[in-house]
C-alpha cells in the first residue's frame, strides 16, 4: 500500500506560490532578484484595521466564534453588498472562511461530485482546477482570447455546456489577465447559465481593484432569477492588503452556505476570532486607503504596460482590473541563448530568473503557455529596473 493517497499524489504545490520560494531562496544567498512573482498588494495593512485587531486582543476576543464567522462580520458583508452592489442577502446567505481560497475549496465540496463538469475559462487563477478536481469534479477549460479582453465568448461557453455541466467560474477582474466583464456580457451569460440550469461561481476578490473609472457589476446583481444560481466568493485580502489575515467570505443560496457551514465545522471551524474584528473594520470602516492603493496601481499598470508593448515581439493586454499584466512572449519561443532554445513559458521564465535574474510565472500554469504573468504590485523602482532587465535578456536571445 502506498504512503500517500491517489488524491495527494496527483496534487502539484501552488505554481505562485513556488516561484515566490525560489526567488526567496536566490535572494537569501544575495542574488539581487526582481520579482514581479507576487500574488499580493505590497502595501501594508492600514492601520485602522490593525487597531482593531489589537482592540479584539485587549478585549478578549480571542475564542471560537460561530463556524461561519460572527454575526458581527456577516453583517459588515450584508452591508458591503447592499452598499457597493446593491444586493441584498440574509445572515444565513453568509459565511466567512479562513481566505478567499477557503472558501472555493469548501464551496466545490459543497456542491461538485464525481461526474460533475465545472467550466473554467482560462487563462485562470492557478487554483481552480485542482480544487474542482479535489472534489472529484472534471474542470472543463474553455479558451478566453487577448482580442476579446479575456473574456469568454458565447459560442465557446454554450459548446462547453452538456447534461454535466454544474457551474462555470468566473473571476471577474481576472487574475492572471486583468480582464473583467461589462454589464452586457454578463447578461448574455446569466441567461445561458439560467436556461442550462448551471451554476456560476463568481469570484470578486479584485472588485476594488479596476481602473480608469471600469464600473464593476456583479452577475447576482442582474435579477433575482440569476442571484438564486449565483455563488459569490470574495475576501480582504486584495482590497485591504490583508492576505495574511485569511478571512474569505461567500455568498450565495442558503442550501449551500449551510453546507460549507457544516464541512467547516468539521474541519477548521471558525476563521481567527481577531482577523474577524479587523475585517468588520476593513469592511465597514474608512474606505479611504482602498482609492489610493488603486491609483498606485494604476499609475504602475501604465507604465509596465507601455514598457512592455515598446519591447519588439512582446504584445501586453492593458489590464482593467487587478495587479497583474499578462504578456504574450511566444514570438521569442524557438529563439536560443548561449545555444539553448526555449519553446515555451517555463523555459523562458527559468531564463528570466537565471539571467536576468527577474522572477515571472509562467502562463502555462494558468492554462495559456504563450504568456507570462508578472505581478505589478510591487514598487515603481522595481518594476522599472525589472522591465530594464527583461529588456536585456530578450535582446541576447537569437
Ligand atoms: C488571491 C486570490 C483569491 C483568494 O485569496 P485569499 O488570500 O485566499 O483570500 C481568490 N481568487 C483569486 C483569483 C485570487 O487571486
Amino acid at each position: 500500500m502506498s504512503i500517500l493517497s491517489n488524491r495527494a499524489k496527483s496534487l502539484k504545490p501552488s505554481p505562485t506560490l513556488a516561484i515566490n520560494a525560489k526567488a526567496k531562496s536566490m535572494q537569501a544567498q544575495g542574488i539581487h532578484v526582481i520579482s514581479f512573482g507576487a500574488g499580493e498588494p505590497d502595501f501594508d495593512t492600514p492601520q485602522n484595521i490593525k487597531a482593531a485587531a489589537v482592540k479584539a486582543i485587549e478585549e478578549g476576543f480571542t475564542k471560537y466564534t460561530p463556524v461561519g464567522g460572527a454575526d458581527e462580520l456577516k453583517d459588515a458583508v450584508i452591508k458591503k453588498f447592499q452598499r457597493d452592489n446593491g444586493i441584498t442577502y440574509k445572515r444565513s446567505e453568509i459565511i466567512a472562511s479562513c481566505g478567499g481560497k477557503h472558501s472555493f475549496y469548501n464551496l466545490a465540496q459543497a456542491i461538485f461530485d464525481v461526474g460533475d463538469e465545472v467550466i473554467v475559462p482560462a487563462p485562470y487563477w492557478v487554483s481552480y482546477p485542482p480544487m474542482v478536481a479535489l472534489a472529484g469534479a472534471t474542470p472543463v477549460i474553455v479558451e478566453t482570447k487577448e482580442e476579446n479582453g479575456f473574456t469568454l465568448s458565447m459560442e465557446g461557453l454554450k459548446k462547453a455546456i452538456t447534461p454535466k455541466t454544474k457551474a462555470l467560474i468566473l473571476n471577474t477582474p481576472s487574475n492572471p489577465t486583468g480582464g473583467a466583464y461589462t454589464k452586457e456580457k454578463l447578461e448574455q451569460i446569466a441567461e445561458i447559465a439560467l436556461s442550462h440550469n448551471i451554476f456560476v461561481i463568481s469570484d470578486e476578490i479584485y472588485e476594488k481593484i479596476v481602473y480608469d473609472g471600469f464600473k464593476f457589476i456583479s452577475i447576482a446583481s442582474l435579477d433575482e432569477e440569476i442571484k438564486k444560481k449565483t455563488i459569490i466568493v470574495h475576501g480582504v485580502a486584495k482590497t485591504y492588503a490583508m492576505t495574511g489575515w485569511r478571512i474569505g467570505y461567500t455568498a450565495g443560496p442558503e442550501e449551500i452556505i449551510s453546507a460549507m457551514n457544516n464541512i467547516q465545522s468539521q474541519s477548521t471551524s471558525n476563521p481567527t476570532s481577531i482577523a474577524q474584528k479587523a475585517s468588520v473594520e476593513a469592511l465597514a470602516g474608512s474606505q479611504e486607503t482602498v482609492s489610493k492603493m488603486v491609483a498606485a496601481f494604476q499609475e504602475r499598470r501604465n507604465y509596465i504596460v507601455d514598457r512592455l508593448n515598446k519591447m519588439p515581439g512582446v504584445s501586453c493586454f492593458k489590464p482593467i482590473g487587478a495587479f497583474y499584466v499578462f504578456p504574450n512572449f511566444s514570438s521569442y519561443y524557438g529563439k536560443s541563448y548561449e545555444g539553448k532554445k526555449f519553446s515555451n513559458s517555463t523555459e523562458l521564465a527559468d531564463y528570466f530568473l537565471g539571467v536576468a535574474r527577474v522572477a515571472v510565472v509562467p502562463g502555462v500554469e494558468f492554462g495559456a503557455d504563450p504568456f507570462e504573468r508578472l505581478s505589478y504590485a510591487t514598487s515603481m523602482e522595481d518594476i522599472k529596473e525589472g522591465l530594464n532587465r527583461i529588456e536585456e535578456a530578450l535582446k541576447k536571445l537569437v
